[in-house]
C-alpha cells in the first residue's frame, strides 16, 4: 500500500495525499465504510428537487445556477448533455430537466478550476490514486496540457503546439490505420461530421464510439430484422399506447424525464410493465419533482406488473410470453395474431412458429427465472393491448446474446403488427445526448458505400473502404500494437470500456494518446508515451467564432435534431470548441503531409460560420434538407422515419421473424451471473456523488449485491469484504475488496457498480454481431478477501 501523507487544501478541509507510485487504472479502495439504509420508495419528489437545487447552486452558484437551469432543454436553449431523451414538441415547462440533468450542467458549469498550478501540485501516479469522485471534482481543465516522454507531470502547452506535436506522430506512422480516433456521445452533429471528415481523409476508418458499448446491439438487430436501426416511436406516442413495456432499463437514473411520460400515460390508464433483475424505485412509484403538492403523500405507482426475471432470462422470457400469444389464437382463431401484419409486410414467420413450437416449457422457466403465472400474466397484459410500445437499454444490449435480445422483442411486436401504428414500436432508449446523432454524421467505423460515395463527391476525395476497429477490437488493435496512436472526442475510454487492466496496458503500449475534455478523468493518467488534454467548451458555453456566436445541433432518442446554444462565458479564454479543434488538427495534419496536400476543404472558413458545416451535412446525410432553416424553426426537426409508413428497407423490403437458440446459463457451482450497473449518483463514468438512494447505499460504491439466501448458502455476512473473480475461457480477472449487500435480486445472480466492476468483463467476450461488451452477464465466483489492508487492483 502506498503511504500517505495529509495537506490542506485552500479551503482548508485535509486531503489524503498518496505516495507516488506508478499510475493506477482502477480507482482506489474506498477509505469508508459504504452504508446501508433504507431504500427510498419513490422517486423523485422533494428530495430529487433538493438535490438538484443543492448540485446547481454549489457548482454554479444561485444566480447562475438559476439562469441556466432555466435555459435547458428549453426550446433553442441548451440541450442537456446527459441522457437522449426528447423534450415535447409543443408547449414546454420552464422546468425541462430532471435532478440528473442538473447535476450534469451543474457539473460542466462549475466554477472550480484545474490550472496549470493545479497539474504542478499533482504528479500523474498521484492523481491516479485518488478516487474517480475526487478526479471530477477538482473543475474544469483551463489549459491544453502536454505529458512529455519520460516526465510524469502534466505541463501547458499552446494549440499551435499540441497540433503540431499530435501531426508529427500520426504523419510518422506506417499507416492511418495505425490510428485510432474515438467519439463519446456528447459531441454535436457538427464536431462529429468534421471529425469523420478529417479522420477518412487522413486515411482510416478507425472511429470507434461508444455507441459501441451500448445500444450497437440495439441498430445491428433492428436494422437486419426491419431495415432500420433507430427507436420507431415519438413523444406523442406514448399519449397513445395501452401498455408501455421498460426491459433491461431503470430510467429513474438513467432518463428521468421519461418518469414524466410514464406518469402521464399511467393517469390516462396505460400500464406499465417492467421487466428487470432489480426492481428499480424509479419505476415502483413516482412523484413529479415539479408537482409541489404531490411532495407529501406515496406518489403513483408506475408499474402494473414488475417481472424480476434472472440476468440474461429476456430471451427465455419473450419465447415464453411468445408462445402464449400462441396458444391464445389456438383458443381465438384470427383474434389474436394480426394476419394481415405478418402476411403483408413479413417474411419467415411460419419458419419462426415452427422453431418456437420446437422450444420446450421447461428450459423457457428454468432460464427466464420466473413463473409459468407471471408468463402467462405479462402476456395477457400484451394481448389484450392494441397500442404497445417496448423501451428498453443496456439491461438487454449487453449481452452475448444481445442482439437476440432486441430481435426476440421484434418477434414478439410483429406477431400483433405493433409496429408502424400510432402509439406502438420500438424504443431503444439512448443515454448520451448525442451518441444517436454522431452516428447519423457518420461515425462509423463500418460506413455504407453510399455515404462514403456522398462524403467524397461533397470534398473530391476517394475516402477509404476498408473497415475500421469497433472499440473492443480498437483495444485489441492498441496491444497488439497494430494501432500507436489514440484520439478521443470526449468521454473517458479507460473507465468506459471493459477489461480495465487490458485497456490501460493498450492505451500504455501507444506513442501518443490525446482527450479533447472539459474535465479529469482517469483516461487522462494512463497514458501512451506522450499524452495531450485539449480542454473544449461545454455546451452551456457562448461558442464565438468569426461570423460571431454559433449554435450546434443534436439529435435525441427519437430522431429530433435541435439546436444546442450555451449563453455562460467559457470556463477560460483558452478553449476552444470541438469544431475549432478538429480544424486546428486537420490543418496541422494535412500541411505537412505529401500524400493530404491535395486535400480541399477550408477548415477556417467552416469554423467562422457553423452554417457552413451544415451546408455540407445537408448534401451528404439523407433527411437533412433545409437543414440551417428547418433547424431554426422551434423544436427542431424530425429525421425520416420509414418504419412509421410500415416501410422495411431490407434487401427484399419485408420485416424479418428471426430465429434464436435459447441462451443456456452454465454456471459451475459457486458461479454467479453478474450485471454492472450506474449508482444515482454517477452519469456514465462521471461520478457526482458516492449515494445511491434508490438501492439505499450510502458512501461508497465497491459493493455487489447479492439475494440474501445466496447469501446464507455461501455463508456471506452484510458488509462482508469479498473478492470478485470473473472466469472466461480459463483466464481468470479479480476485482478485490467489495462489500456484500443483500438485495433483492434473483439467485445466482450479483450486481456492481461500474466502471469498478470493469475490470471482471473480458475484452474478448462481447456480443454477437454487435460486439458490444458483455458486461452485463459476467460469469464470476465470490471469495472473502483475504488481505484486509490490500488496495483495490
Ligand atoms: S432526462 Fe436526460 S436529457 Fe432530460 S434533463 Fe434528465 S438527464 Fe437531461
Amino acid at each position: 500500500m502506498a503511504e500517505t501523507t495529509r495537506e490542506s487544501t485552500e479551503s482548508g478541509s485535509l486531503i489524503e495525499r498518496p505516495g507516488s507510485t506508478s499510475p493506477q487504472a482502477q480507482p482506489p479502495e474506498e477509505p469508508t465504510r459504504p452504508e446501508v439504509k433504507p431504500i427510498s420508495k419513490v422517486a423523485g419528489g422533494m428530495p430529487a428537487a433538493i438535490t438538484a437545487a443543492k448540485h446547481a447552486f454549489s457548482e454554479m452558484g444561485v444566480m447562475r445556477g438559476t439562469r441556466t437551469l432555466l435555459q435547458l432543454n428549453q426550446k433553442q436553449g441548451v440541450d442537456c448533455p446527459g441522457c437522449a431523451w426528447p423534450e415535447p414538441d409543443g408547449e414546454r415547462s420552464h422546468f425541462e430537466f430532471c435532478e440528473e440533468g442538473a447535476k450534469h450542467v451543474a457539473d460542466e458549469a462549475t466554477t472550480k478550476r484545474a490550472t496549470p498550478e493545479f497539474f504542478k501540485q499533482w504528479n500523474v501516479a498521484e492523481l491516479s490514486q485518488q478516487s474517480d469522485y475526487w478526479l471530477n471534482q477538482q473543475g474544469r481543465i483551463t489549459h491544453p496540457m502536454v505529458l512529455r516522454e519520460g516526465s510524469d507531470h502534466y505541463e501547458v502547452i499552446d494549440w499551435s503546439e499540441a497540433f503540431r506535436l499530435i501531426a508529427r506522430v500520426l504523419n510518422s506512422l506506417a499507416s492511418p490505420d495505425e490510428a485510432v480516433f474515438y467519439t463519446s456521445g456528447r459531441t454535436s452533429n457538427e464536431a462529429a461530421f468534421l471529425y469523420q471528415l478529417f479522420v477518412r481523409q487522413f486515411g482510416t476508418n478507425n472511429l470507434p464510439d461508444c455507441s459501441n458499448m451500448c445500444h450497437e446491439s440495439s441498430g445491428t438487430g433492428m436494422k437486419e430484422a426491419i431495415g432500420f436501426g433507430k427507436g420507431t416511436v415519438a413523444l406523442e406516442d406514448f399519449d397513445l399506447a395501452d401498455t408501455i413495456f421498460v426491459i433491461g432499463q431503470n430510467p429513474g437514473t438513467n432518463h428521468p424525464r421519461m418518469l414524466t411520460s410514464l406518469l402521464h400515460a399511467k393517469r390516462r390508464g396505460c400500464k406499465i410493465v417492467h421487466i428487470n433483475p432489480l426492481p428499480e424505485t424509479g419505476l415502483a412509484r413516482f412523484k413529479h419533482p415539479q408537482e409541489f403538492w404531490t411532495w407529501i403523500g406515496s406518489g403513483t405507482k408506475l408499474a402494473d406488473l414488475f417481472v424480476q426475471v434472472r440476468v440474461n432470462g429476456d430471451v427465455a422470457l419473450l419465447k415464453g410470453i411468445m408462445k402464449e400469444v400462441f396458444d391464445a389464437e389456438e383458443r381465438l382463431p384470427g383474434q389474436v395474431l394480426d394476419h394481415e401484419f405478418i402476411d403483408t409486410y413479413t417474411r419467415g414467420f411460419e419458419e419462426f412458429k415452427e422453431a418456437l413450437r420446437a422450444v420446450h416449457w421447461g428450459d423457457i422457466l428454468e432460464q427466464a427465472g420466473v413463473t409459468k403465472v407471471t408468463i402467462e400474466d405479462t402476456a395477457r397484459i400484451f394481448i389484450e393491448s392494441e397500442h404497445v410500445i417496448f423501451c428498453w437499454a443496456m439491461g438487454l444490449t449487453q449481452h452475448k446474446n444481445a442482439v437476440a435480445n432486441i430481435q426476440e422483442i421484434v418477434n414478439l411486436m410483429m406477431l400483433r403488427g405493433q409496429l408502424g401504428k400510432p402509439g406502438a414500436g420500438l424504443c431503444p432508449v439512448r443515454g448520451h445526448s448525442n451518441v444517436q446523432g454522431d452516428r447519423t454524421m457518420g461515425i462509423w467505423e463500418k460506413p455504407s458505400e453510399e455515404f462514403l460515395d456522398k462524403l467524397g463527391n461533397e470534398f473530391g476525395f476517394e475516402p477509404p473502404r476498408r473497415h475500421g476497429y469497433d472499440t473492443v477490437h480498437a483495444i485489441q488493435a492498441m496491444h497488439e500494437g497494430k494501432a500507436k496512436v489514440f484520439f478521443a472526442m470526449g468521454g473517458n475510454f479507460l473507465s468506459a470500456t471493459p477489461d480495465t487492466e487490458y485497456t490501460a496496458d493498450a492505451l500504455r503500449r501507444c506513442r501518443l494518446t490525446v482527450h479533447v475534455s472539459t474535465k479529469l478523468n482517469r483516461a487522462h493518467l494512463i497514458t501512451g508515451k506522450q499524452a495531450l488534454i485539449l480542454p473544449c467548451l461545454g455546451r452551456t458555453e457562448v461558442d464565438k467564432q468569426a461570423a460571431g456566436p454559433q449554435f450546434v445541433t443534436t439529435e435525441n432518442s427519437m430522431a429530433v435534431v435541435e439546436t444546442s446554444q450555451g449563453k455562460l462565458a467559457p470556463a477560460a479564454p483558452q478553449l476552444m470548441s470541438e469544431p475549432a479543434i478538429v480544424a486546428g488538427l486537420a490543418k496541422a495534419v494535412c500541411s505537412t503531409n505529401l500524400s493530404l496536400s491535395d486535400m480541399k476543404v477550408d477548415w477556417d472558413r467552416l469554423i467562422a460560420n457553423y452554417d457552413r458545416i451544415r451546408t455540407h451535412i445537408e448534401h451528404v446525410v439523407p433527411g437533412f434538407e433545409n437543414y440551417n432553416e428547418r433547424v431554426r424553426q422551434p423544436g427542431g426537426f424530425y429525421l425520416p422515419n420509414p418504419i412509421r409508413k410500415r416501410e422495411f428497407k431490407t434487401k427484399d423490403g419485408r420485416a424479418h421473424f428471426t430465429v434464436h437458440p435459447l441462451p443456456q446459463r452454465e454456471l459451475e457451482p459457486g458461479q454467479f451471473l453478474m450485471t454492472t450497473m450506474r449508482s444515482h449518483d454517477q452519469f456514465n463514468t462521471t461520478i457526482y456523488g458516492l449515494d445511491d438512494r434508490y438501492r439505499g447505499i450510502r458512501n461508497g460504491r465497491r459493493v455487489v449485491f447479492l439475494n440474501s439466501d445466496d447469501m446464507r448458502c455461501f455463508q456471506f455476512a452484510e458488509n462482508q469484504l469479498v473478492d470478485l473473480i470473473s472466469h472466461f475461457d480459463g483466464e481468470e480477472r479479480i476485482a478485490h475488496r467489495f462489500r456484500v449487500v443483500p438485495y433483492s435480486i434473483p439467485r445466482g445472480c450479483a450486481a456492481t457498480y461500474f466502471p469498478e466492476g470493469n475490470v471482471l468483463v473480458p475484452v474478448r467476450y462481447f456480443a454477437d454481431k454487435s460486439h458490444t461488451p458483455a458486461s452485463k452477464s459476467v460469469v464470476i465466483s465470490i471469495r472473502p478477501s483475504k488481505n484486509s489492508r490490500r488496495r483495490a487492483g
